[in-house]
Order: C-alpha cells, then sequence, then structure tokens
C-alpha cells in the first residue's frame, strides 16, 4: 500500500529494468512510488522487492485507460510530484522493412504515451510545491542509429516535447527534463544480443559488443546510474534544470 503522507512518483514502465531501478532509488528516497506497464505479472514480480509501491496496470498508448489509472494512482497516494515517463518500446529493422504498424507503435508508446501521462498530471502539479517531470529518452534522442530509424525519430521528438515543456512551464514551479542513456544492461539489449546472434551466427559476447563499442567506456551502462541522475533531477537543488538533455553514456555523445 502507498503511503499517503509522502510525494508522489510514478514510474511508467516500473515493472522492469530502468524502470525498476529508478523506482528502488525513488523508494529509497522516501517517495510513495506507483508503478505502471501493461503486464500486471511484471508489476507483482517488481512489487517484490517494492512492497510498498501501488501497482497501476496501463498501457500508457490508450488516453482513456491512461486517465483511470492516474485517477486510481492519485486516490492512493495522492497528487503526483515527480513523473518518470520512462515506457518505452523498440523495434529493430533496415528502413526499408520497418512498417506503418512499427512506426506507429514507437510513436504511440515512446512519444505520444508520455504525452497522455503528462497531460494528466500537469495541472494538480501546479499546487504543489515542487514538481518533477523527466522523460527517459535516449542517445537516440541526439544522434542517428542504423536499423531502428522509427525508434530515433521518436527518441527525437520525445526530447522536443521536454525543450517546448520546459519554456512553457518555466515560470512555474515545475521542471522537465530528459535523460539520455547510452546501451544499458536491460531486457531491450539483451534480447537485441540474442537476436544479433541468432541471426548472424556470431557469439552472444561478439553480438554484444556491438552494443559495448559505441561508448567509450566500453561497457552498457547500468540503470542504476539512470535512476541516480532522476534523484539528483528531481532534488531541490536541481530547481533551475530544466529543458536539458543530460546524457548517461561514458562519453558517447557530448
Ligand atoms: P524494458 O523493456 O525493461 O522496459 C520497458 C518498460 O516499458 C517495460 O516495463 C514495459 O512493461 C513498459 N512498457 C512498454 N510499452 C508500454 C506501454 N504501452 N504502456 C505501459 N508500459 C509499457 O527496457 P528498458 O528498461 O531498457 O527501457 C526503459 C526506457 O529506457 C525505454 O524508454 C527505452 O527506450 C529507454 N532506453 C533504454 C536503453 C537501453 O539500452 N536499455 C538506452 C536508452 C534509452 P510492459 O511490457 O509490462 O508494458
Amino acid at each position: 500500500m502507498a503511503d499517503a503522507d509522502k510525494p508522489h512518483a510514478v514510474v511508467t514502465g516500473g515493472g522492469s529494468g530502468i524502470g525498476l531501478a529508478i523506482a528502488r532509488e525513488l523508494s529509497a528516497m522516501d517517495f510513495a512510488v506507483t508503478l505502471m506497464g501493461r503486464d500486471p505479472d511484471r508489476l507483482a514480480r517488481a512489487s517484490t522487492e517494492l512492497p510498498n509501491a501501488q501497482l497501476v496496470p496501463c498501457d500508457v498508448t490508450d488516453p482513456e485507460r491512461v486517465g483511470a489509472a492516474f485517477a486510481e494512482a492519485v486516490s492512493g497516494a495522492g497528487p503526483v510530484s515527480v513523473l518518470v515517463n520512462n515506457a518505452g518500446i523498440v523495434r529493430t529493422a533496415p528502413f526499408a522493412r520497418q512498417s506503418d504498424a512499427d512506426w506507429d507503435a514507437m510513436w504511440r508508446t515512446n512519444v505520444l504515451g508520455a504525452v497522455h501521462c503528462t497531460r494528466q498530471v500537469l495541472a494538480p502539479m501546479r499546487d504543489l510545491a515542487a514538481g518533477r517531470i523527466v522523460s527517459i529518452a535516449s542517445t537516440a534522442s541526439l544522434k542517428g542509429y542504423g536499423y531502428v530509424s522509427a525508434y530515433v525519430a521518436s527518441k527525437h521528438a520525445l526530447l522536443g516535447l521536454t525543450r517546448a515543456l520546459a519554456v512553457e512551464l518555466a515560470q512555474t514551479n515545475i521542471t522537465v527534463n530528459a535523460i539520455c542513456p547510452g546501451y544499458a544492461d536491460t531486457d531491450i539489449i539483451r534480447d537485441a544480443v540474442e537476436t544479433i546472434a541468432e541471426r548472424t551466427g556470431r557469439t552472444e559476447a561478439d553480438a554484444r559488443t556491438s552494443f559495448t563499442s559505441s561508448n567509450p567506456q566500453g561497457r552498457l551502462i547500468d540503470p542504476m546510474e539512470v535512476a541516480g541522475t532522476v534523484a539528483w533531477l528531481v532534488s531541490h537543488d536541481a530547481r533551475s534544470v530544466t529543458g536539458q538533455a543530460i546524457v548517461v553514456a561514458g562519453g558517447e555523445v557530448m
């Protein structure tokens, strides 16, 4: 059960990977945390390590469901002071084989998902002492990569949304920022490594170097490094930081 006396943070896609790491960090900072995601079983597994988290199944692409989910979240844990737009998907294919359905899915999840959730929190957030919107974008918000054109376009759009909202809300108590991780050690990358190994006959260790080699530090980002950046962005010290794309990528983008 969430604690209504604590400030309330909602993490979309909070049941796994980077979102779960962020939820852990915010919970350790004494936020009441709500995890949203489509798969209730995934949320339930996450709650074994975060027993106080509020679990609200929600598909962020569905605006009606998002409205109902935020109503449920707020009734359990109070107005949202931190929204982390983390839910995201990637589908990999050469541009010529990326279908309209792929483009639609990535646009609806990676961009409209953040739009739907942000819409739900903005008005009540203005009445709080401070509000924070943090979107988990990507280095793909700042540079191109091959075979993921729809993903790169959607992540550029998510950063554009962040920058525009930051200007629009600059005179309020709300900051809006994006974190741009490089390749991180989560299921998205583990699945991609498996796919590359299957399709090319390379070993998984060799396929993994496709991802580690783009990071000058030669490694994948630990999701807790992204979570630590969220912790700073939601702190009082970061109240003048808005509209930023904070890169956590071992120097891949500078
Ligand atoms: P995961 O696949 O572990 O996490 C994605 C999460 O999003 C899942 O929990 C998933 O839960 C949820 N999700 C997906 N679609 C929806 C939806 N329509 N509605 C609600 N929840 C949804 O991967 P990561 O942790 O790696 O990814 C998290 C974010 O970080 C993504 O936005 C990704 O683009 C970004 N990122 C990841 C990088 C990486 O290398 N891993 C690098 C840069 C950015 P469910 O399926 O249950 O809905």
